[in-house]
């Protein structure tokens, strides 16, 4: 075999974990460089019915690429960025990460187009975005990276290399009987009954998403390395507005950001394309972060404050803009908050301020989790990623609240309002703790559910929300899920144990 597989040394040692703090265990690693020596890989693995934890940028939170022995598949080797049709389109390796895929589209398309999701971490790489249909702020506006996936290129557990492109192989009501050309060898054939639950009409990323009469594309966007290795990624660009300004509006009391961001929502003409909130655990975090770096941040969050919502405004033109503008401060009004309080960024230097203190949230927060990692190793990121159904984020918020401040625990809530989905992260400080948080989660698991919602809306099932997605889709979703992966991957190699237990 031309393809390295190495024995697991401590010099891998951080190939063991992603953002979530779980840490794992390997025999191998292999870094391969191509779809070709991926595919021999995996044919070598499958031969021995090896378990391949498949790695992108291990920046996820869910612990999907954390592996639980067997071999890991680095694809951080698989480099290589183009333009595709005419320039509409960009062609990314499977390790390129979403900086440098902005980069590359600002330069080649005269800054006119853009990859529009926007899931915070810019590290991210393109076959991690595709395999957790990652999302992020900009949702609001443009929906997630399903949206944007024109085509694939993916290996399958035995070795096959396909090329799948949008449009070209669809499911007859729940039944895929298709043949693809494989670019190594003999076509491949799948026969495969779908499962018979429909995914929620929420932002969502629990499970396979599984529609009738569904693109082929769409099992594998989403399915957390699980039915194959993406090696290559082709997205559909957007043109960008012509203006995009940032706003950030505070307020004095809780509730009155929820408040503002439920009408904005529905008022007409307001030009956002995202909408983000953030707690007062938020604002406080970030106080403390802004006292520990000593003035050197290129943000500062104000004292006193309870709620603030951060906006993503977008216009024609200056006039147009500043109209929209208007209308976001008379709903900061009618909330009760005072316009004067809001910051408004127009130069693109003070809205990567922004930017940058937006994900300066969830950056603290797991950087909380690890400092108390440290002496309590039993402890993982404890956040939720759940949405619910238009018009129901108000009560469940106090849902979230009242069962936290009950539990006694410490808890941070922010994120994407605009499409009804905040992340409830929990400060756990022992064991105890994350485990009577993980207790209440589940009981929101269980309400979310039964309103219609998603587990995950986001961030993926992984290893950590496995029992989420039993409740939202029971154990015959499950195990339907599990007969699925069956057909494509018969040995259970690949992803072992993300989304569900093999066995
Ligand atoms: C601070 C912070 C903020 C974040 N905010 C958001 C947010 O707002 N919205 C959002 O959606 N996400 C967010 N994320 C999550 C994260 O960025 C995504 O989960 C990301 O898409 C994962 O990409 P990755 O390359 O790091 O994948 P990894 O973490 O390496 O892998 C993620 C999963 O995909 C599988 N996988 C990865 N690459 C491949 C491949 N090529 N083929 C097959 N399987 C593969 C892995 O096996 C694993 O199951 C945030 C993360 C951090 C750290």
């Amino acid at each position: 075999m031309d393809a390295k597989i190495l024995p697991f040394t401590s010099e891998y040692e951080l190939h063991l974990m992603d953002e979530s703090k779980k840490t794992g265990h390997a025999e191998s690693i292999a870094f391969p460089k191509t779809a070709e020596e991926a595919a021999e890989i995996l044919r070598y693995c499958n031969d021995l019915a090896m378990p391949v934890t498949v790695q992108g940028s291990r920046t996820g939170v869910g612990g999907g690429a954390v592996p639980l022995g067997g071999m890991i598949m680095n694809l951080e080797k698989m480099k290589g960025l183009k333009s595709g049709k005419d320039g509409e389109t960009v062609i990314a390796g499977a390790a390129v990460p979403l900086e440098e895929i902005s980069r590359f589209v600002r330069r080649q398309s005269g800054d006119s187009l853009f990859l529009p999701p926007d899931p915070t971490e810019t590290t991210a790489s393109a076959g991690g975005v595709v395999c957790c249909n990652s999302s992020g702020a900009r949702t609001f506006g443009y929906g997630a990276m399903r949206n944007f996936v024109r085509r694939i290129t993916v290996v399958t557990a035995d070795g096959k290399i396909l090329d799948i492109e949008r449009g070209r192989f669809f499911a007859k009501g729940r039944r895929f009987d298709v043949s693809l050309p494989a670019k190594n060898g003999a076509p491949f054939c799948l026969e495969l009954t779908l499962p018979s639950y429909n995914v929620p009409a929420v932002k969502n990323a629990a499970g396979y998403w599984i529609r009738e009469d569904m693109d082929l594309i769409d099992l594998f966007i989403g399915a957390e390395g699980t039915l194959g290795v993406i090696t290559e990624a082709e997205f559909d660009l957007a043109e960008k507005p012509p203006m995009i300004w940032g706003l950030i509006a505070f307020f004095g009391e809780e509730d009155q950001g929820v408040a503002f961001s439920e009408s904005l929502k529905n008022t007409p003409g307001h030009g956002c394309i995202s909408i983000e909130y953030f707690d007062r655990g938020s604002l406080d975090l970030l106080q403390d972060k802004q006292r520990e770096m000593k003035g050197t941040l290129s943000w500062h969050v104000p004292e006193g404050f309870s709620e603030a919502v951060f906006l993503e405004v977008t216009a024609a033109s200056k006039e147009e803009m500043l109209q929209r503008i208007g209308r976001i401060e008379t709903e900061i009004r009618r909330a009760g908050g005072d316009p004067d309080d809001a910051w408004i960024a127009g130069s693109s230097r003070s809205f990567q301020s922004f930017k940058e203190l937006r994900h300066a949230t969830p950056e603290s927060v797991n950087a909380r989790i690890a400092e108390n990692k440290k002496s309590h190793p039993g402890i993982t990121k404890l956040g939720s990623d759940m949405s619910v159904p238009e018009g129901r984020l108000p009560e469940t918020l106090k849902m979230y609240r009242e069962d936290l401040r009950n539990a006694g625990l410490v808890f941070v809530i922010f994120g994407h309002i605009g499409n009804s989905h905040l992340h409830v992260n929990v400060i756990s400080r022992n064991e105890e703790e994350y485990a009577r948080g993980k207790q209440i989660y589940a009981g929101w698991a269980k309400a979310v559910s039964e309103m219609g919602g998603s587990v995950s809306a986001e961030h993926g099932v992984g290893k950590l929300k496995r029992e989420f997605l039993q409740i939202m889709y029971g154990e015959n979703g499950v195990r339907e899920m599990r007969e699925l992966k069956k057909v494509l991957d018969p040995k259970g190699i690949l992803g072992r144990d993300n989304i569900f237990l093999w066995k």
